[in-house]
């Protein structure tokens, strides 16, 4: 099934795109949680993390080493987190895998449950 995430990727819907390479895209979430909250998405579809096996070890790498960088380009490299929410009961509500990266506020110390 694609999701509404890959539509983003083929351009067929519009998004506040800022980053982009052969493996991944990323994009401003559009309920953000942070002045900076990015959603960042390979553009091969695997439905939650724990759908990703093997053969996508390096792309996982790649999505973390992405997610540097954009924190880097947007200004929010000194302190940022990152989420990745894996099924519907951990409040996952589009199934094709994305980290959140979030940023440029404060967040509270082990304070994860307020995160997202
Ligand atoms: P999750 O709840 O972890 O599956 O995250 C899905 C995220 O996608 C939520 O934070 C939504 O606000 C965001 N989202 C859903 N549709 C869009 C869209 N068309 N453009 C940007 N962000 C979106």
């Amino acid at each position: 099934m694609t999701s509404i995430f890959s539509k983003i990727i083929k351009r067929e819907i519009p998004a506040d795109i800022v980053y982009e390479d052969d493996l991944c895209l990323a994009f401003r979430d559009i309920h953000p949680q942070a002045p900076t909250h990015i959603l960042v998405v390979p553009k091969k579809e695997i439905p939650r993390l724990s759908d990703a096996a093997e053969a996508d070890q390096a792309l996982l790498g790649h999505l973390l080493l992405a997610t540097n960088k954009i924190a880097r380009q947007l200004g929010v490299d000194d302190a940022f987190r990152v989420v990745i929410s894996n099924g519907a009961n951990a409040g996952q509500t589009v199934f094709h895998l994305h980290l959140h990266l979030l940023g440029g506020r404060r967040f509270r110390e082990g304070g994860l449950a307020r995160s997202l």
